[in-house]
């Protein structure tokens, strides 16, 4: 198995640290600047079971102006041209602004897409349901995935679950 699958998420939601735990430091330091550059190659993960290639694609922002809109469909037809998303969500940071508007655009493409919560070490296990129904009640996720990308806690189950989609 082998495939394209795309990091979004607000800042600071942990998608370096989970590049980091997952393909290692070295690839992972590659430049983090969304917006700029469309299916940039952020690292490799490869293991018996296949090839996993994270991109970074533009993220889904809500737009101010014309060319705001134009940046918004750039990041759809990026997102259209991956295998998988995988939405990172601050489980400690909970539901933010932009989130909402996110979902909705993420409906507007065709590629699966998990809802992968972060640091969940942060928080107390009864937090996070309710968290991700608020969640799946607005997008209706192939897979939610709870990690802890600084612990790695679960992460060995999410590139399971990558690899079966790929
Ligand atoms: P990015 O902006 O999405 O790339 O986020 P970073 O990977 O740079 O992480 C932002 C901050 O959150 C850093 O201080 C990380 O150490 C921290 N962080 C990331 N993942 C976790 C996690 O699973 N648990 C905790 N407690 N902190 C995390
Ligand atoms: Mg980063």
């Amino acid at each position: 198995r082998s495939g394209f699958v795309a990091l979004i998420g607000r800042p600071n939601v942990g998608k370096s640290t989970l590049m980091n735990h997952i393909v290692g430091q070295k690839i992972a330091i590659m430049s983090d600047k969304p917006q700029t550059t469309r299916n940039k190659i952020r690292g490799v993960y490869t293991s018996d079971d296949g090839q996993i290639i994270f991109l970074d694609t533009p993220g889904i922002h809500k737009p101010h102006s014309k060319l705001g809109e134009f940046l918004v469909k750039t990041a759809q037809d990026a997102l259209d041209e991956v295998d998988l998303v995988l939405f990172l969500i601050d489980a400690a940071e909970g539901y933010g602004p932009g989130d909402r508007f996110i979902m909705e655009n993420l409906k507007k493409v065709q590629t699966p897409v998990f809802l992968v919560v972060n640091k969940i070490d942060q928080v107390h296990p009864d937090q996070l349901l309710p968290l991700i129904d608020r969640y799946r009640n607005e997008y209706p996720f192939n897979e939610v995935v709870p990690i802890s990308a600084l612990q790695g806690n679960n992460t060995a189950t999410l590139i399971d679950l990558i690899m079966n989609r790929l």
